[in-house]
């Protein structure tokens, strides 16, 4: 495994050029209000795992994040646990695996909540209203919604990787990991 070592601080660019919606979300969802409920956290931190983000600075991320509305102490005992168990360091000690699209799709997601895919769980007036705010052209925004409404999630994906990046590939995604590495490949890493 050739897979280059990703910095957090590099993590804040990535988010925009290379995040698929879904990790795009959880991003700025934690950056916003510093907390992500138990799906996002563990939905986003397997991906990061999945990038290439170690272990140390992953517990310095979400750390930097959580220590912004509480103690230090607290972040310790509830939630480094989660970090390290992601990578396999706690508990049964498996190799966890970044979820797949259609385990996301698949996802119960409730009120409150960031994780899921946005193409799947948010209503269709936020997507619009976000694709706009990331100030993507009206037209790709259109074939977005248009993937979207018909229930096709990950074209609504493919469609929206190929505004972000200003191509038309039409790749078929299937799994937020590939997302990112297809966009790396793209931009010669
Ligand atoms: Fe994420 Fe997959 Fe949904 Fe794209 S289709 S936003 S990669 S879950």
């Amino acid at each position: 495994d050739t897979k280059s070592v990703v910095p957090i601080e590099s993590l804040d660019s990535l988010s925009v050029k290379s995040f698929p919606l879904c990790m795009r979300q959880l991003h700025e969802q934690l950056r916003a209000a510093h907390h992500l409920k138990h799906g996002g956290r563990l939905q986003y931190g397997l991906f990061l795992k999945g990038i290439g983000v170690t272990l140390e600075d992953s517990l310095r991320f979400w750390r930097d994040e959580f220590t912004k509305i509480m103690d230090l102490d607290k972040f310790e005992k509830q939630y480094a646990y989660n970090v390290r168990y992601n990578y396999g360091k706690e508990g049964s000690k498996r190799n966890y695996s970044p979820f797949s699209c259609m385990r996301i799709i698949s996802n119960t997601v409730g009120q409150g909540d960031c994780h899921g895919c946005p193409f799947r769980h948010c209503d269709v007036s936020n997507l619009k209203n976000r694709l706009q705010g990331y100030g993507l052209d009206s037209q790709s925004i259109q074939s977005v919604v248009e993937m979207t409404k018909k229930g096709h999630f990950q074209i609504a994906c493919s469609k929206y990787f190929d505004a972000v990046h200003n191509v038309d590939l039409g790749l078929g995604i299937n799994h937020p990991n590939q997302y990112f590495e297809e966009s790396q490949k793209l931009q010669g890493e």
